[in-house]
């Protein structure tokens, strides 16, 4: 099973790619990962990448393309998040799985309003005990106890980067565009799979992370069993 994950930062989409990952055993391939990674590792690519990342702008799409192409190149049921980010990725990316026949299977699709997405980005805790205790100000299901984690009662801190408007904007007008951005990336797979090439499943972020979980699960499921009916 092959999948493409879209979602601005906020909609939740890092909890449903975790969950996939483990249900379905794929790969999981995380461009901003590997980015991240090449930087601590000090590589060429690294240094390629690490200044547009800081400013939440995209790694130019010289660089982007390639080392993600290349990645799946090398993996088989694989998971692909945070790639493609805008319309000449997606055209790459589709050539590419084209010219090596690889299937893809779903795009999923998580979406959520930009303002609820930023408030959700500020409103993240992080309990100083674990970084899977969720804490959320502005989410009423995982909302701190007493100022403490939910789970374990640890203190709370704040990540820099998600108190850094500027940053948040930044990254979502790349998100949010439809012209060239990432929802235009979307838009290009959505009228694939409207054609037929795979099947499409669109979630709604607003919903809480459990019944997020059992919507999607739910949804692979039934296409699934569709497909060996
Ligand atoms: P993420 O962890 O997905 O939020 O990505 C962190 C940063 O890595 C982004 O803000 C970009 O600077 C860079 N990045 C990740 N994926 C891509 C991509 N597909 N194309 C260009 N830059 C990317």
């Amino acid at each position: 099973m092959n999948i493409v994950i879209f979602g601005p930062n906020g909609s939740g989409k890092g909890t449903q790619s975790s969950l996939i990952k483990d249900r379905y055993e794929l790969t999981h391939i995380e461009s901003g990962a590997i980015f991240r990674e090449q930087i601590s590792k000090g590589t060429e690519l690294g240094c390629q990448a690490k200044s547009y990342m800081s400013r939440g702008e995209l790694v130019p799409d010289e660089v982007a393309i390639p080392m993600v192409i290349e990645t799946l190149e090398r993996s088989s049921n694989w998971l692909l998040d945070g790639f493609p980010r805008n319309r000449t990725q997606a055209e790459k990316l589709w050539e590419a799985l084209q010219a090596r026949g690889i299937e893809l299977s779903f795009m999923v699709e998580s979406q959520l309003e930009q303002e609820l997405a930023k408030q959700r980005i500020m409103g993240r805790r992080i309990c100083v005990e674990s970084p899977h205790h969720p804490n959320n100000l502005n989410i009423e299901a995982i909302y701190p106890i007493s100022g403490k984690c939910r789970v374990c009662g640890g203190e709370l801190q704040t990540r820099k980067d998600d108190q850094d408007e500027a940053a948040i904007e930044q990254r979502h007008q790349v998100y949010y565009d439809t012209k060239q951005g990432t929802l235009a990336a979307v838009n290009y797979y959505r009228e694939l799979s409207r054609s037929g090439k795979f099947d499409e499943i669109i979630l709604d972020g607003r919903m809480g992370i459990q019944e997020l979980k059992e919507e999607l699960l739910l949804k692979i499921e039934n296409k699934m069993n569709k497909i060996r009916e």
